[in-house]
């Protein structure tokens, strides 16, 4: 095929020429009327009458020119579309040379038989006949320059002989007109035809612009997974490939008959998400805005796929739109990929249910709604024992236990939405149609599914939570606020003992203010030696005589005065604080301890977070050390439960090989295994100050329980071969009473009243007989 491709000048001159020449033979049926117009009148009215043998010879030669022409028209007609070739063409434009060679003769041949041999009123017909054929030919060959001026040429000068040899002043007029009037055809005819040449022109380069661009279109969907498309001002796809049609399921002639909305209105994927997607970006084009990597839902052959369509307006000069043309890609992967790794972010990957992340959304979201949709609840979950599960069981049975848990609480109830928050924390959002009178009821089948024990690897777990709870109508509250109420919530739950559930107050939000200032001024404290120990004695009931005194923390608080633990040892544990605070306070009991004689001891406080903390061994070995203490006169107090976990078992284990003597603090209200008294290093119980207290009830039944456990604590004490004290003597009788009951050693108000100096104190004590 002679397909012009992106050649040269050449080739572009060689069509131009065969365009040229297929105008002209187009317009041979047109001239062929005119034609036989002429032939009909110089035959019937010119020559017949007079001359029959010439009409019927004329006639003999017309036809068969006149057949040429037919066979010309015919072969242009073949021709187009698409084009002639070039050896055709140059055939045709011989012809065409040929004919009007032709053509030109006969015409000469009947002016110069004619003219002369008839009357003057057939002269005017004819010269008129012969004026038309020259300016009708002309105008009819005007496409092609050499045809049209031949044409003319040979007319005027075939003609001009036979005028002149009229010898009429008339026919010599006639002459000089038939020049100038040929000499404006031919400026006509090349005027004409150049025109012709440069509409051509153009429109064969903009087709080659075209086809350029589809070459190149169709190259760069030959290399990639992503298609072209383009349509015209009314929508319809002008260019449609391969690559659109199997992606769309459509054959490339089905494409060629939408518009691009239609085929898009097809494939739209039936879900609101698809119908959006697809009326986004047709309305997108309505408006004549280009868009960017919109994302398309679709669906081809009932399987779903997400398209990446980015389309930009073709516009003219004046700023019409002449259609549409972008790029499309098939994102499916990378979108379910992307779907997966946005499921994988927002889920806890041990229990399956909502991360911390989701949550925040999904709060966010239905504070966010109308507030018809109803009040917000929202509770937090925090199990209660879970880290004695993870610390005595190992990480892996704490794990399925948080499995276990988030099981139930998943099929508790249907429309909630539950979250783990991290660790043993779980969250349930809920917004009720009709909530009942209290909020902790709307939250107490939870709790209940810890009714249950937990089975995991043939482990009973009993497991408890505290919850926190606390609710708002949308639109008035931040997620995090109303987090941060359902924690403040939780934390007085903890603080109430296990298994509680408390709904969110504003006293609570007052209480956290005060805490949060507590915490800074704690820590100013730490820094600015603002704490300081007192002393109370404890007195060796048989002698009489002072064996040892307890170290107690104060803070002198440069606003509030003299403060005792009770109104900062809470938060200043919860905040960590208490650790640097109590190595600061065991380094001056260790001090004072080096300044004491006559054997007496220091006891010294330790709570469950010093006991915790990394380096609580080593700080002790130092102090020891820096003041040349004998550890054997050093007792740390601690409580059943802070001694109860097998981590500070151990600990202690190591405290009593340094020499330290151990106290159990507050014996008889805490969790106690007398197995664990058994295996344990200790010296010395202190039975609670509330049994003495109880001593001096007025009911009679009290006391003589407050009695029989301070004497089954004896009987303990004695079993094991250890020492009993009794805290919280402030009278007489309680002093007789506990010195009756068999204990070895007292402490209390009665005896002594803890002071800062300890020297002072020992000389005024009196023996007890
Ligand atoms: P605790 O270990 O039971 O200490 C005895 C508490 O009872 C002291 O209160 C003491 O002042 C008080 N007390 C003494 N005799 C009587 C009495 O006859 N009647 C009454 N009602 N109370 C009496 P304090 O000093 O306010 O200490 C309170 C708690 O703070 C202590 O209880 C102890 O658990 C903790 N604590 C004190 N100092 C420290 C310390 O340095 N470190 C740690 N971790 N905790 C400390
Ligand atoms: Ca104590
Ligand atoms: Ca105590």
């Amino acid at each position: 095929m002679d397909e012009p491709g992106v050649a040269g000048l050449e080739g572009i001159e060689d069509e131009i020429f065969g365009r040229q020449v297929l105008a002209a033979m187009k317009v041979a049926p047109r001239a062929n009327l005119a034609n036989a117009t002429n032939i009909i009148v110089v035959t019937l009215y010119i020559a017949l009458p007079g001359h029959p043998v010439f009409a019927l010879v004329w006639v003999g030669l017309a036809l068969p020119a006149a057949a040429l022409r037919a066979v010309v028209w015919w072969l242009g007609e073949r021709a187009s579309p698409p084009r002639p070739t070039a050896v055709l063409r140059r055939r045709y434009h011989r012809i065409s040379m040929l004919e009007v060679t032709l053509q030109a003769s006969l015409t000469a041949i009947l002016a110069a038989y004619l003219l002369p041999r008839i009357d003057p009123d057939r002269q005017v017909v004819l010269v008129a006949s012969i004026a038309g054929i020259l300016g009708a030919g002309a105008v009819a060959l005007s496409t092609v320059r050499s045809v049209g001026t031949l044409w003319v040429v040979l007319h005027v000068s075939t003609i001009a002989p036979t005028f002149l040899a009229m010898d009429r002043t008339a026919y010599d007029v006639l002459t000089v007109q038939m020049f100038v009037y040929g000499a404006v055809l031919v400026a006509g005819v090349v005027y004409l035809a150049d025109s012709f040449r440069r509409r051509t022109l153009a429109e064969i380069n903009a087709r080659r612009e075209h086809q350029v661009v589809e070459l190149l279109l169709d190259d760069f969907e030959d290399g990639s997974r992503d298609w072209l498309w383009e349509t015209d001002s009314q929508g319809a796809l002008t260019h449609a490939s391969e690559r659109l049609a199997e992606v769309s399921g459509y054959s490339v002639e089905s494409l060629r008959r939408l518009t691009m909305v239609e085929l898009l209105g097809r494939l739209a994927h039936p879900s609101d998400d698809g119908r959006r997607s697809v009326e986004l970006l047709t309305d997108a084009m309505a408006r004549g805005v280009g868009v960017r990597d919109h994302l398309l839902h679709v669906q081809v052959g009932g399987s779903e796929h997400w398209w990446a369509i980015s389309a930009k307006p073709r516009e003219a000069a004046d700023g019409r739109v002449l259609g549409w043309r972008g790029v499309g890609a098939d994102t499916t992967q990378a979108h379910i990929h992307g779907l997966e790794m946005v499921r994988l972010a927002e889920t806890d990957p041990l229990t399956a249910l909502a991360n911390r992340r989701r949550f925040q959304e999904s709060l966010d979201s239905v504070l966010d709604g109308e507030p018809s949709a109803g009040e917000v609840h929202l509770a937090i979950f925090d199990l209660d024992n879970f880290k004695v599960v993870n610390d005595t069981l190992g990480h892996s049975v704490g794990d399925e236990l948080l499995v276990q848990v988030a099981l139930r609480m998943a099929a508790c109830r249907e429309d909630d939405f539950i979250a783990r928050l991290g660790g043993d924390e779980f969250a349930v959002v809920t917004q009720p149609a009709s909530p009942p009178d209290f909020a902790e009821l709307l939250f107490a089948p939870y709790q209940d599914v810890f009714t249950e024990p937990f089975i995991v690897r043939g482990n009973r777990l009993h497991v408890t939570t505290s919850v926190g709870c606390a609710r708002a109508w949308p639109g008035t509250t931040r997620a995090e606020e109303l987090v941060g109420r359902a924690d403040l919530a939780l934390y007085a739950a903890k603080a109430a003992g296990p298994s509680r559930m408390s709904s969110y107050t504003s006293s609570m939000t007052m209480r956290a203010r005060e805490r949060a200032s507590l915490v800074a001024d704690l820590q100013r404290a730490i820094t600015r030696e603002e704490f300081l120990l007192y002393y109370q004695s404890q007195h060796d009931l048989r002698t009489g005589k002072v064996v040892a005194t307890e170290a107690l923390l104060r803070w002198q608080h440069p606003r509030r005065g003299l403060l005792p633990p009770s109104e900062f040892l809470e938060v200043a544990e919860a905040s960590g604080l208490l650790v640097p605070i109590g190595g600061l306070m065991l380094r001056q009991a260790c001090r004072k301890l080096a300044t004491l004689g006559g054997g007496v001891r220091v006891a010294f406080n330790v709570s469950h977070s010093e006991l915790d903390a990394n380096d609580f061994l080593e700080r002790l070995e130092q102090a020891l050390d820096e003041f040349g203490v004998d550890p054997q006169r050093l007792e740390l107090e601690v409580t059943e439960t802070a001694a109860g976990t097998p981590r500070s078992e151990s600990l202690l284990r190591e405290v009593a090989q340094l020499g330290v003597r151990i106290a159990i603090d507050d014996f008889g209200v805490g969790y106690s295994s007398l197995a664990r008294l058994q295996r344990m290093p200790v010296d010395v119980i202190k039975v609670d100050r509330s049994f003495a207290a109880a001593l001096r009830a007025s009911e009679p039944r009290s006391t003589d329980v407050a009695r029989a456990i301070m004497k089954s604590a004896v009987d303990i004490a004695s079993a094991l071969g250890i020492e009993v004290l009794a805290e919280g003597i402030e009278t007489a009788d309680q002093l007789a009473e506990v010195r009756g009951l068999g204990f070895d050693l007292a402490q209390g108000y009665f005896v002594a009243t803890p002071a800062p100096d300890l020297s002072r104190h020992l000389r005024l004590v009196e023996p007890l007989s």
